[in-house]
């Protein structure tokens, strides 16, 4: 590893400012958690110049909850805390249950709400700087290549997906996220907008500015009747990345679906709302036939690669699972 500068940010405005003085020779990074940061650093992938140390920032880790604005989860908050914190048990279970399944106890400690959203694919081909060495068309020689995880939807530009499961949740609960740029200046991003398919061009898979810091995630007060679960489908129980992640975010009225929202990760270069399963389920009698039905329609249009059309029914199968515990949550 190369060596590098660091530095300890004592404010929001200070690591704005040592963000903002680094360019393309000179790499600057924030690091919040540091477990994807070190993992990309002692790879190769990421070379930077000086790294800025987030965790010394205070007022970044506060959770609150309010009737009317929602929940509000600092950046620095760890994914262990999300995972326990009773106001996001309560109300937002589908998102606790992704913070509690994503990664292990260790690395749930120390990783941060901001950090995770923005760390970058785990493609094997991208961690193991493919991209940088190879020339040519990359994304068509993935295509042909080991490609048993990556996405069976949208994937004509890039095969890769986003990596963050609590993503998944949140797209799910229409959140947003707080971007703060020089001069304390701050812009709200849906989770929608915020993802951008992975592309190694850039340094990040976010509309993050290099002089922004993710600084909040904002999630809209739960309306009444509301109903959730969440499901991350992995090759074996213990900690891994999973094949597919869903969750289901209904609002009940009695047996009747009022509205849906339907999140699909890691099986398209961004969380994926089903519109096609929210479509079958929007004013109609919960039960197991009618969610068989919407699992049927999300996965109607999946493109699979050579490698992984496997991935097709297990997707299929977790909707159809994860829409009947939200409407029995
Ligand atoms: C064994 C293992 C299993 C895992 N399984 C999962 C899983 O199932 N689901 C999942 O989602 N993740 C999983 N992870 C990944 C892990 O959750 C992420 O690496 C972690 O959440 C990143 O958060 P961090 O705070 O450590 O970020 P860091 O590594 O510190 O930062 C990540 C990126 O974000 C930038 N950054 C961080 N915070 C900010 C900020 N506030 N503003 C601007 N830029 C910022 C950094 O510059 C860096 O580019 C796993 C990791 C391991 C090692």
């Amino acid at each position: 590893m190369q060596s590098f500068e660091w530095v300890d940010a004592e404010s929001v405005e200070q690591a704005v400012s040592l963000l903002g003085e680094g360019n393309e020779r000179m790499p600057v990074v924030a690091k919040a958690g540091g477990m994807d940061l070190l993992d990309l650093m002692k790879g190769g992938v990421v070379i930077p110049h000086r790294v800025v140390n987030l965790k010394t920032i205070k007022g970044l880790d506060g959770v609150r909850f309010d009737a009317k604005q929602g929940l509000e989860l600092g950046a620095l908050v760890t994914l262990a805390r999300v995972s326990r914190e009773p106001e996001v048990r309560r109300r937002y279970v589908a998102l606790a249950d992704a913070a509690e399944h994503a990664a292990t106890p260790q690395v749930r400690n120390a990783a941060t709400m901001g950090g995770n959203l923005l760390q970058r694919p785990r493609c094997w081909y991208f961690r193991n700087d493919f991209f940088h060495q190879a020339s040519g068309d990359d994304v068509e020689r993935v295509r042909a290549g080991e490609n048993q995880y990556h996405a069976i939807f949208d994937n004509q530009r890039t095969v890769m997906v986003h990596a963050s499961t609590p993503a998944t949740a949140l797209v799910a609960y229409g959140a947003s996220v707080e971007l703060t740029g020089p001069g304390g200046k701050s812009r709200v991003v849906p989770m929608s907008t915020f993802l951008l398919p992975p592309d190694m061009k850039r340094p990040t898979d976010t509309m993050i500015a290099p002089n922004e810091l993710l600084t909040r995630v904002i999630i809209p007060a739960p309306a009444a009747g509301t109903k959730a679960a969440y499901h991350k489908q992995g090759e074996r129980e213990s900690y891994d990345w999973p094949i597919c992640d869903v969750a289901v975010v209904l609002q009940m009225d009695g047996k009747t679906v009022r509205q849906a929202s339907i999140a699909l990760g890691w099986v398209a270069p961004t969380p994926r709302r089903s519109a096609e399963a929210e479509r079958v389920l929007v004013g109609k009698t919960l039960n197991e036939e009618l969610a068989r039905q919407a699992a049927k329609a999300a996965v109607s249009g999946a493109t699979p690669l050579s490698k992984n059309a496997y991935k097709v029914p297990v997707l299929e199968t977790v909707i159809r699972r994860t829409v009947l515990a939200a409407a029995a949550a």
